[in-house]
């Protein structure tokens, strides 16, 4: 009997995935079908983009066929290109404004005026982005060259309202609607439709559909299609899921190890909390790590000013909460460090979509506690994912590799005049080896590693809970599986001991 259901299981389990990647191969598309010009279709393949994105299949042949549009999607689903690429396909090029995208943010209109400019310089299209905190007369200038206008309600409220610029767009679009609410705008929004054509299309992207967002969209929308791209839609599978498990004393111990072992070049950790973004910030700052926080509490100006400060590499390291990370936008983020493990696995997604941009690989690392399992099972099912177990690496395993790229740093160096002198005068009282050793002891002491040596549970303990909590669910469910590999006690304790000497055989990364 068992036998038979085992065997039978593994023949369905078979059949199913066979059918789920036949679907998903002839589901399969490229941009080529929406039948883009071709200088239009040169520019996406200059951007690295191969396949359109969930959003972008559905929203672009709506946008083309004329329709207004309602579309709900997380942050880093490719918003940006689903309206942009229809808009500036139908745009004709030789009247003056033809598109207008509001935005909640300066650096929204940055990084929204970048990636449309992207594509529509190859047409010869010129981009013009309008904020607040800036001389007026430049920007008015900008927008009188300009085919497409990225703008700040604010900033573009006054223009209108004082006359200085009057616009006449064939494509309006609102993206980010619901940051725009939350950042009380709703008027500012409001007005500026005042001042705009009545025969236009309008498009309509917000992440969250709160009901006043539904009512401006009776508003300005004209019987709009919606879209909506559930959560585990994303864009990239650039990114490579980890986790590792640790008892909660250690976190701070095992984030370090960590970031030492990894060297990210930028990265982002998430806390739960704005409390634990202010304490480990200061810790942080105390180890030599430059940091910087960043919380949902912070003034636009300030926020601005760090965000800069994180894109040109003056501070390395973000600690932030969910909420101040929204939309962060940075290139080469290498990667995002989940302190804690998100509540919800919409946070999780969008918390990982920090890294892996822009075609960049990313890693995406959380620390959980052995409670914690069942959360990492339920994210991976939500989300559709997999996430890897891995093994804190121990202090002998991080100075062994930083030792070798010392030594590889050695060799390559070149050899200045003044280190020549230096070993001259040197050599008067000490040999030539002695002085080699008490250099190389110098330059050790900068790439010491610290804390503990094991950090964490290991391969076979985290099998093991894995398992165990698979029992457990079994048992819920009525299943008549065997105590088999359930650790009755979870003695982590002894085998700790025992496994010392096999955690070099683990599995690392
Ligand atoms: P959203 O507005 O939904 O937050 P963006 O439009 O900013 O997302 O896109 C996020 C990132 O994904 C950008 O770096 C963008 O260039 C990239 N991207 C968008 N669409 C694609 C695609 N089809 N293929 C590859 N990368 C894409
Ligand atoms: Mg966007």
């Amino acid at each position: 009997m068992g036998i038979i259901r085992v065997i039978s299981a593994r023949v369905i389990k078979y059949y199913s995935y066979i059918l789920k990647n036949y679907y998903k191969e002839a589901k399969r598309m490229t941009f080529k079908e929406f039948k883009f010009k071709d200088k239009l279709n040169q520019a996406i393949e200059n951007a690295g983009f191969k396949e359109p994105s969930p959003v972008q299949k559905e929203s672009i042949p709506i946008i083309l066929d004329g329709y207004d549009m309602i579309g709900q999607a997380q942050t880093g689903t490719g918003k940006t290109a689903a309206f942009g690429l229809p808009i500036i396909e139908m745009m004709s090029g030789d009247s003056g404004i033809e598109a207008l995208v509001i935005v909640p943010t300066r650096e929204l209109a940055m990084q929204v005026s970048d990636e449309l400019f992207r594509f529509g310089k190859i047409l010869g299209f010129k981009t013009a982005t309008v904020y607040g905190g800036t001389a007026y007369n430049k920007q008015i200038e900008r927008i009188n060259h300009a085919n497409i206008v990225v703008a700040t309600p604010g900033r573009l409220q006054d223009l209108l309202k004082s006359k200085r610029i009057k616009l006449n767009p064939k494509f309006v679009v609102l993206d980010e609607a619901d940051e725009m609410l939350d950042m009380g705008f709703l008027d500012e929004i409001k007005n500026i439709f005042r001042y705009l054509p009545e025969d236009r299309q309008t498009l309509m992207f917000s992440a969250t559909m709160p009901k006043q967002i539904k009512i401006l969209a009776e508003e300005i929308l004209n019987s709009p299609k919606s879209v909506t791209v559930t959560k585990s839609e994303r864009t990239n599978s650039d990114i490579t899921q980890k986790f590792y498990v640790v008892s909660d004393y250690e976190r701070d111990d095992a984030l370090l190890r960590l970031i030492d072992y990894k060297n990210p070049s930028k990265s982002i950790i998430f806390c739960r909390m704005k409390k634990e973004v202010d304490r480990l910030s200061s810790y942080m700052t105390s180890q030599g790590f430059k940091v910087a926080g960043l919380h949902g509490d912070m003034e636009q100006k300030q926020r601005e000013r760090t965000i800069r400060a994180f894109k040109q590499g003056l501070v390395e390291i973000f600690i932030a909460t969910d909420v101040a990370a929204r939309g962060l936008d940075v290139n080469d983020v290498s990667h995002v460090f989940n302190y804690h493990i998100p509540f919800d696995s919409e946070s999780y997604v969008h918390r990982i979509g920090r890294t892996g941009r822009a075609g960049n690989k990313g890693e995406a690392i959380t620390l959980v506690s052995p409670n914690e399992l069942r959360t990492i099972k339920r994210i991976e099912k939500d989300v559709g994912t997999k996430m890897i177990s891995r093994v804190v690496p121990t202090r002998q395993e991080v100075q062994s590799k930083k030792d070798s790229n010392l030594l590889n740093e050695i060799i390559k160096t070149d050899i200045t005049p003044s280190a020549i002198e230096l070993v001259k005068e040197l050599q008067h009282d000490i040999d030539i080896v002695t002085i080699a050793h008490l250099l190389a002891s110098i330059v050790q002491k900068e790439i010491d590693v610290k804390g503990k040596d094991i950090i964490g549970l290991n391969q076979e303990e985290i099998e093991r809970l894995i398992e165990k909590n698979r029992y457990q669910k079994g048992r819920d469910g009525n299943s008549r599986r065997g105590r088999r590999g359930r650790n009755r006690n979870g003695n982590r304790g002894d085998s700790r001991r025992r496994d010392r000497s096999s955690r070099r055989k683990r599995d690392r990364g």
